[in-house]
């Protein structure tokens, strides 16, 4: 069986300078805010319980950020 990690996902929005490199790799995970002017992480991603794979792919999205905006954090 696969291992599932539960994750909490956000983007500092004081960092984020709106590149959209996040939504080319990951267009589930993160989206544009009309409203802010920046990525933001979609509902269904702000706390989410992932395999590995989608864990390895969500931080390869994170370090992708080029002012590392993106935190994911493991719950217990
Ligand atoms: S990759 Fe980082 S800086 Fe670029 S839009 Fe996404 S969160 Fe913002």
């Amino acid at each position: 069986m696969q291992e599932k990690i539960k994750v909490k996902i956000s983007v500092n929005a004081d960092l984020c300078i709106s590149c959209g490199v996040c939504t080319a790799i990951h267009n589930k995970a993160f989206k544009y805010s009309e409203k802010t002017g920046k990525y933001i992480v979609t509902e269904e991603y702000k706390e989410i319980t992932v395999t590995k794979k989608e864990l390895d792919l969500l931080k390869q999205t994170a370090e992708s950020c080029p002012v590392l905006a993106i935190k994911i954090e493991q719950v217990k």
